[in-house]
């Protein structure tokens, strides 16, 4: 079925009776020609490319829980391509541009507003910093506008530009960064992989991967084996644990990161706004809670809620920045599981075991890379070749010494 105003209407003068599931939920086959594990953005992107671009058909998605439980329903939703090193910077263009197609595309609203996202800087280094940024954005087609401090203040006047430790420089613009609904992301994806065949199998946790002379074989389930001629991990921050049940180690830790949301406001925050000296940014969504986080909070760990100690440490970083933020009351917090490499960026590749593959490590910056990170993944699985924008994201650079340090925001961000 196909969305459109039209259908809207069509619906609302038949008493809305026409509608039907977003997508099919099929009892698992025996076999697949491809099985993804993971029903994450990334999965589910993965799998959408696969039929789209490649006309691949014989597809199963199985997830633990159901669509969208993961992080691509607990993120705080911000699209930008501001990157600065060449392996980054042209893998989160690509992704900008297919996030700006992406609604038409898969006939879904994803909600993707390009409303700019400011860095903020606080010294002459960082602006020297952040104009070098800008320069590698602008050559990389993207687009990037350096801010003194007066034009912050035109965008952001409620900022406390004359904080002691870090008054406000000034700032780089991105003004096609923005936000996206992230779990309406996974309703379309999952929804236009359906239409396409894909099979989506909710509840299915994959408890074991069956490796044969070198080669993947199939999985194992709660729901069953499944025979399969390739498999890719897509897990997220349970990439160790699912690598392992392919004797495999990945150089991931899993930390959590937390968000949080205050009650509705009227519009006051018009913008994405990054205070990174301080981890801190924050954006309003549309139903006009601030949302806003900061950093991991700097342990391993697999428990979806954070600490205290890091809700407090972002509270501050709240207050210090816009005062304002104090009159605003806290609804709720919560957590998830990040997917952190040692040099802050992904891996899409192979693994030493044939037909396996492994897409990981997105770190903070996950939810931006759906579109390109399946795109990627899935002309890997299809055609054997690592994708031109995803060619640095290779698993053996940290045997090899070619690490992607964008930010110095890896796992261990005192080792950078
Ligand atoms: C608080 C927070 C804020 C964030 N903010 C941003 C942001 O503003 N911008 C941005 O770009 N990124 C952000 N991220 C990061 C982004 O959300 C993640 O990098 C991205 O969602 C991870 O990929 P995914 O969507 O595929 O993961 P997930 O949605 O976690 O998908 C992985 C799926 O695998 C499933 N799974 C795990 N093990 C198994 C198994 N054994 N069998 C079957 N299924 C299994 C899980 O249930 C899960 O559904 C944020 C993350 C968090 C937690």
């Amino acid at each position: 079925m196909r969305y459109s105003g039209l259908r809207v209407l069509a619906e609302g003068l038949r008493g809305n009776r026409g509608w039907r599931p977003a997508w099919d939920r099929p009892d698992p086959q025996d076999a697949y020609d491809i099985v993804i594990i993971g029903g994450g953005g990334h999965g589910l992107s993965t799998a959408y490319y696969l039929a789209r671009n490649h006309g691949l058909r014989n597809i199963a998605v199985l997830e633990k829980g159901y669509l969208g439980s993961g992080n691509i329903g607990r993120n705080t939703t911000i699209v930008r391509a501001n990157y600065l090193l060449p392996g980054n910077s042209e893998f989160y263009s690509h992704s900008l541009r297919l996030w700006e197609g992406l609604e038409a595309d898969l006939n879904y609203n994803v909600m993707h507003s390009q409303r700019g996202l400011i860095n903020l800087f606080h010294s002459d280094g960082q602006r020297d910093a952040f104009a070098r940024r800008g320069n590698a954005m602008i050559n990389q087609g993207d687009d990037a506008i350096l801010l003194d401090r007066d034009g912050v203040r035109d965008h952001l006047p409620y900022l406390d530009f004359d904080n002691i430790r870090f008054p406000v420089y000034g700032g780089l613009l991105h003004p096609r960064g923005g936000t996206a609904r992230h779990d309406a992301v996974a309703w379309g994806y999952a929804r236009a992989a359906s239409r396409l065949g894909v099979h989506l199998i909710e509840n299915c946790e994959v408890t074991g991967i069956d490796v044969a002379g070198g080669r993947v074989t199939g999985v194992q389930t709660s729901r069953g084996a499944i025979r399969a001629k390739k498999v890719a991990m897509v897990v997220a921050g349970r990439s160790s644990q699912v690598a392992a049940m392919a004797d495999l180690t990945l150089p991931i830790e899993s930390h959590v990161l937390q968000a949080f949301v205050t009650e509705g406001l009227k519009p006051c925050i018009d913008h994405v706004v990054s205070f990174g000296m301080g981890h801190f940014y924050i954006s309003q969504s549309d139903k006009g809670g601030l949302v806003f986080g900061g950093d991991i909070d700097f342990y391993p760990s697999y428990a979806a809620r954070g600490g205290l100690h890091m809700a407090e440490h972002v509270m501050e970083a709240a207050m210090t920045l816009m005062p304002m933020i104090g009159r605003a009351r806290v609804l709720r917090s919560w957590g998830g599981i990040m997917d952190m490499s040692p040099d802050g960026s992904p891996i899409i590749d192979r693994t030493p075991v044939d037909g396996l593959y492994v897409n990981c490590g997105w770190n903070y910056g996950g939810f931006k890379a759906v579109p390109a990170s399946g795109w990627c993944l899935a002309h890997l699985m299809a055609t054997e070749e690592s994708h031109e924008v995803a060619r640095r994201y290779r698993l053996d650079r940290f045997a090899t010494g070619h690490l992607l340090d964008e930010e110095g925001t890896g796992s261990q961000h005192n080792l950078h």
